[in-house]
């Protein structure tokens, strides 16, 4: 067989920087800054400070493999120490800030990172954790020599400093594409973080992946809000895909409030953005608050967790936006699939088309998703069938960074998400539950994230948790713990029957909590765990 003849260049992130450069060199990044000032300069400042930066990690003795932290918002600096860092040949490892602290001291001394970047904010986290980081040599402040601040730590570096002394001459390593580009930890909701170590291979098929128009779509004329942390799987790998697009970048740094949120939209006049929704239920009231419109925005991608009808309705309703619902996970990469309406479905009412479009949708070519049962024999894809869903893919994890005995990994390469799915007749799939939060009921499933959107589509609710609760009968019922909406004054029987006339009888939740906050992990998702302690005990009505 004769083999191809075209050219071999390495699918390497350094590409997608020099590319940009080249051929977008004007276009901006913008970035609200820890200090609260605007920042604004070019893809080709951003090239010209990572080579500078590449030298500095040099000066610093960083050799090709080393794993370099950082724990940073969302900011120009942070997208220079992505390049500069993998491109180099080193290993970037991103640390999420929101974790606890021997969390984080957890995941740096693992992945055995030699130098971390942190911004101002979590100077304070790593001084009270210093002590117990044992492969740590320096510590680098993003920030300028003015805004240094006190700090009892050694040895401590300015990043401005840092790059002042050094060249912007660096020629990108040629480098293997299956090389070792980036580093992160699942939040570890049960047990110790585990390290997912990408490629620069995986990466770069990601973004292509990513600007393709049955995903995201990224493109020229996009001015893009990353909302989505890039201490979160890369900013949901955005911080590639968008220069590979030469889309404008906006950053919001720490500032993530709704106002702030709504002005950056506005003032930077962005077409897309990206965040979970969390965030996107603040911008909803502080719009609300303020009457602002968003007339730039056109769409949003929503993801880390369900994103409930009542949101696409706002968006679309209200501000004209439209919603795409999109679901990954750190192991993969992160995208692995993301909802579009197709011709066939021009011809459904506004609730068929809602009914898709709360779907997390398709994969995109270079993903691969099948539901299976316990025995791990796949299941049919009718909507109706659940079970555990497994992918497989170019930017699928193969196995945990360091972990012995991992068996996330099936014997036939599928990667078992931990999720509980149904795909449908067109392909479409939709999360019912995570395995662990999924309620069982007299042999019977009942989603939790289900209930959760119904709750949260009645106009008093704020936000909406459903947990399993034991009962003597059934084994498990479902229980909701719900936040009203300022002012509201709705109680359990109302929530209830609302509820009610969307499900069978047997899945209504057997009481209703109302509190005044829920919990979220450090990825702004509920966090049911603590939920589950909470009210472990909590004696139910029905019981
Ligand atoms: P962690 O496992 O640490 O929470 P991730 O942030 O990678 O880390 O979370 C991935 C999980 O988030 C998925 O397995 C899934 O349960 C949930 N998730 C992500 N997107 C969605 C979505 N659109 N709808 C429902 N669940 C989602």
């Amino acid at each position: 067989m004769a083999m191809g003849m075209m050219q071999d260049h390495p699918l390497i992130v350094s590409s997608i920087l020099e590319f940009a450069e080249r051929w977008f060199p004007s276009v901006e990044i913008v970035s609200r800054t820890v200090e609260g000032d605007m920042h604004r300069y070019t893809y080709k400042d951003a090239a010209r400070r990572a080579r500078q930066l590449a030298n500095a990690l040099e000066t610093l003795g960083v050799s090709a493999g080393d794993r370099v932290g950082t724990l940073a918002w969302n900011g120009y600096r942070h997208l220079e120490c992505y390049y500069a860092i993998a491109g180099s040949g080193a290993v970037l490892h991103t640390v999420n800030p929101r974790l606890f602290p021997e969390q984080i001291s957890y995941i740096i001394n693992h992945g055995e990172d030699r130098v971390l970047f942190v911004d101002t904010t979590f100077l304070p986290v790593v001084a009270s954790i210093r002590h117990e980081l044992t492969t740590v040599e320096r510590i680098v402040v993003m920030c300028d020599r003015n805004n240094m601040p006190d700090t009892e730590l050694e040895d401590v570096i300015c990043y401005e400093d840092l790059l002042d002394s050094e060249s912007s001459e660096f020629e990108w390593p040629q480098l293997d594409e299956y090389t070792a580009s980036a580093l992160c930890y699942t939040s570890g909701t049960t047990g110790n973080p585990k390290g997912v170590l990408y490629s620069h291979r995986s990466m770069v098929l990601h973004a292509y992946a990513e600007v393709s128009p049955n995903s995201i779509g990224m493109c020229a004329s996009d001015s893009v809000l990353i909302v989505v942390p890039q201490f979160h799987v890369f900013a949901w790998g955005t911080t590639f895909a968008a220069l590979m697009a030469g889309s404008k970048v906006v950053y919001p740094g720490p500032h993530m409030d709704g106002a702030s949120i709504a002005k950056l939209l506005n003032d930077e006049a962005c077409t897309l953005s990206l965040a979970v929704p969390t965030i996107w239920m603040m911008l909803m009231s502080a719009l609300k608050a303020s009457g602002e419109k968003l007339p730039h925005l056109n769409r949003v991608v929503i993801g880390g967790s369900a994103c409930p009808e009542a949101m696409i309705r706002s968006f679309e309703d209200l501000y004209d936006v439209q919603v795409l619902h999109a679901w990954g996970m750190t192991e993969t990469g992160p995208l692995g699939s993301m909802c579009h309406l197709e011709p066939k479905h021009a011809s459904l009412d506004a609730e068929g088309k809602m009914a898709i479009r709360c779907k997390q949708g398709k994969p995109v070519y270079g993903i691969d998703l099948r539901i299976v049962d316990d025995a791990g024999q796949p299941l049919p894809h009718d909507g109706v069938a659940f079970g555990q869903l497994q992918v497989r893919g170019h930017w699928v994890t193969s196995g945990y960074y360091r972990v012995d005995a991992d068996a996330s990994v099936s014997s036939d390469g599928w990667f078992d998400t931990g999720d509980v799915a149904t795909i449908d007749a067109d392909g479409y799939m939709q999360i019912t539950d995570r395995t662990k939060d999924v309620i069982k009921s007299g042999g019977e499933w009942i989603s939790s994230i289900d209930l959760e959107n119904i709750a949260v589509g009645h106009a008093d609710i704020a936000e909406a948790a459903v947990i399993a609760v034991p009962h003597p009968k059934w084994d498990e019922r479902p229980l909701v713990v719900a936040v009203r909406k300022p002012g509201a004054t709705i109680e359990r029987e109302a929530l209830l029957t609302h509820i009610a006339a969307s499900v069978a009888r047997w899945q209504v939740p057997d009481d209703v909590v109302f509190v005044d906050e829920l919990p979220h992990g450090a990825t702004g998702k509920l966090n049911k765990l603590a939920l589950r302690a909470q009210f472990g005990d909590y004696t139910l009505p029905t019981a």
